[in-house]
């Protein structure tokens, strides 16, 4: 599943620059499936969405730091826990119950979104 980051983010910033994936936004910024990846074709689909290569999507999040589902693995393929999590000072980056996906699933992500 992927990572959420609660209400209790204090904006510190920490967790944004040890994604792999670029999945970690600060509030009000815009999102896009290619930024932090190496995404080739023009189209990404995730859970049946189409997420275009080019597009910019409005923020998730406009007062806190927020994560794309789209594009969270819980770092698989780089790193042996979830980096926001161990960074967070409060602990506030923490399991999307709402977003669940196997290992295998997240494996797959990871792979279309690195092209690997
Ligand atoms: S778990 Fe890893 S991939 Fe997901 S948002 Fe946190 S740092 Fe990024
Ligand atoms: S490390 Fe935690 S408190 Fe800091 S910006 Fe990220 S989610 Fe918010």
């Amino acid at each position: 599943m992927s990572l959420k980051i609660t209400e209790e983010c204090i904006n510190c910033g920490a967790c944004e620059p040890e994604c792999p994936n670029k999945a970690i936004y600060e509030g009000g910024e815009k999102w896009s499936i290619s930024e932090g990846t190496s995404i080739k074709k023009k189209k990404y689909i995730y859970n049946g969405k189409t997420i275009y290569k080019n597009k910019k999507y409005k923020p998730i999040s406009n007062d806190i730091y927020y994560i794309v589902k789209e594009k969270c693995t819980e770092c698989i393929g780089f790193f042996k826990d979830p980096q926001c999590a161990s960074v967070c000072p409060i602990d506030c980056c923490i399991e999307d119950e709402k977003n669940k996906e196997s290992t295998v699933n997240l494996i797959k992500k990871k792979k279309k979104l690195h092209n690997n």
